[in-house]
């Protein structure tokens, strides 16, 4: 059995959603992050969406002093953060598998069937960044936090 890692209680370390603004898409956020913050960071994920925002699910992980202030930071370029601990599921009743939600997602979580043209979510690709439901015409992508 994996032994889960043991973090020390001045540690923070999380796993979030950080979307980039286009203006800040060739900063260099991450390093600053690391160097005046002191903060780890290990990307999970990594896409642009078709309106050029950037969109990453990472860890982060530093002192807790560090991790505020660093989130501050991202704050203050105008980075969108957001706790995994959200979750998107679809309403099947209201899903009318009109296809919108599928080239927006960009972790793949939606995958059209060659035959039958219906639209699948495979809710272990979601990384609830919210995109799909703002996309989604039925209003069938619903979050719970
Ligand atoms: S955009 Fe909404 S209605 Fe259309 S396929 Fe996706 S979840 Fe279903
Ligand atoms: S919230 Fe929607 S767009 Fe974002 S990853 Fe999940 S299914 Fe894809």
């Amino acid at each position: 059995m994996v032994e889960k890692e043991k973090i020390p209680k001045n540690v923070t370390s999380k796993k979030v959603v950080l979307k980039f603004p286009k203006r800040t898409i060739n900063e260099p956020i991450l390093y600053r992050l690391t160097k005046d913050y002191d903060l780890e960071f290990n990307i999970l994920k990594a896409s642009i969406s078709p309106e050029a925002e950037g969109l990453m699910v990472v860890e982060l992980k530093g002192q807790k002093l560090k991790y505020d202030q660093g989130v501050q930071y991202l704050i203050e370029r105008g980075v969108k953060i957001q706790s995994l601990s959200q979750d998107v599921s679809r309403n099947e009743d209201k899903c009318t598998y009109c296809g919108a939600c599928v080239t927006v997602c960009p972790t793949g979580a939606f995958n059209v069937d060659s035959k039958t043209k219906l639209v699948d979510f495979i809710n272990s690709k979601c990384v609830a960044c919210g995109v799909c439901i703002k996309v989604c015409p039925s209003r069938a992508m619903e979050l719970h936090f």
